[in-house]
């Protein structure tokens, strides 16, 4: 990954609320939902947040120049997510309100919740990708008025009481003078229109809670932990605001017999120590079936054999990991008598003469 300290622009020295500060800045800078957005960039600054703002990730970082996260996890910081937004940390609704609540007298559009879900995926549909029907059940804009809360056939009218603007004015006495102060209107809620007749359907709410069945796409090679976004499908404002997106984290079953490594798999394959002196052919589990594995004569235990282009393919970037296949040998715990007597002949046996 890059630098963090570099992405978020902040010295190494810097205090927590430095670091907050410069993250919030340049999130609010590049969200992808605003003009000067831009999604990448959003991405490296969540990822660099979450290195400095976690004591113990920074710390690592600052040691190591990278997190054990990185280290044990290929999606990592630098991967598939720039979902794992922390929207406390970066008041998201500041973006939201700065964005369409913007100046004084605009009327203010509501956002619905971004809403999560978990899916759980089998290890192996985490390395192939995999299509999955879910069913969220979530306030959808209402069928009968489309969102807008007016009884069909009923005029939507600006809001007498604001003149549209969505904020009124009051002014306060005190001991130190007149303040004058902007507050959102009551009548509309800030929103500068009205339904004269609310709609019967969701009662004047815009919204009602269906079912709702999506086709989600899990892109090959995410990694457990990892979050999809599907923008526009969380739970609908109010009376035709902005609808939520939905964020689904995904949760890989273990494998029995594969582990994953980054982009790499990892498995153990017990062979027995003759077959470890003799050399063998031993049939090795992988992501694309079984593979025939030569051992040579002479492997020694813990020894680790290299399955090029067997791991998960990159999210980012091309190309795939490898499967790191570590050789265990046994010993056997019992004897038959042929077997004691060919081992005590192998004792006896003059070793092979060393060339020099
Ligand atoms: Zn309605
Ligand atoms: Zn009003």
């Amino acid at each position: 990954m890059a630098d963090p300290y570099t992405t978020l622009g902040v010295e190494q020295t810097a205090t927590t609320d430095d670091i907050k500060r410069a993250y919030r800045k340049l999130a609010h800078q590049y969200h992808p939902d605003k003009k000067t957005g831009d999604e990448e960039k959003f991405k490296e600054v969540n990822a660099a947040y979450q290195v400095l703002s976690d004591d113990e990730k920074r710390s690592q970082y600052d040691q190591f120049g990278s997190t054990f996260e990185d280290a044990g996890q290929g999606g990592g910081a630098g991967g598939f997510n720039g979902f794992n937004v922390n929207f406390e940390d970066l008041g998201i609704n500041d973006v939201f309100e700065q964005f369409f609540g913007g100046g004084r007298g605009r009327a203010r559009q509501s956002r619905g919740e971004d809403i999560g879900i978990d899916l759980s995926i089998s290890f192996r549909e985490s390395a192939e990708g995999v299509s999955r029907e879910v069913t969220t059940r979530l306030p959808q804009a209402c069928s009968r008025c489309h969102g807008n809360a007016a009884e069909p056939g009923t005029p939507i009218t600006e809001c007498a009481t604001c003149s549209g603007s969505g904020q009124v004015s009051t002014t306060r006495q005190t001991m130190l003078g007149t303040f004058a102060q902007t507050t959102v209107c009551p009548e509309c809620k800030g929103e500068g229109k009205k339904a004269e007749q609310a709609c019967t359907q969701c009662r004047g709410e815009g919204r009602e809670v269906t079912d709702q069945t999506l086709d989600v796409e899990v892109p090959a090679g995410i990694a457990d932990g990892q979050a999809i976004r599907l923008s526009g499908k969380g739970s609908a404002a109010q009376r035709g605001g902005i609808t939520g997106d939905l964020f689904i984290k995904i949760h890989v079953d273990p494998d029995e017999t594969l582990r994953r490594d980054g982009d790499d798999v990892r498995s153990i394959e017990s062979i027995s120590f003759v077959d470890a002196s003799l050399g063998t052919t031993k049939s090795v589990t992988t992501l694309a079936g079984e593979h025939e594995l030569e051992i040579p004569s002479g492997t020694q235990p813990g020894a680790e054999f290299r399955l090029a282009g067997k791991g998960f393919p990159r999210l980012q970037g091309s190309g795939t990991g490898d499967q790191l296949v570590t050789v265990e040998v046994s010993i056997p715990q019992k004897l038959s008598k042929q077997q004691r007597e060919a081992l005590e002949a192998f004792r006896q046996a003059k070793p092979k003469k060393s060339l020099f």
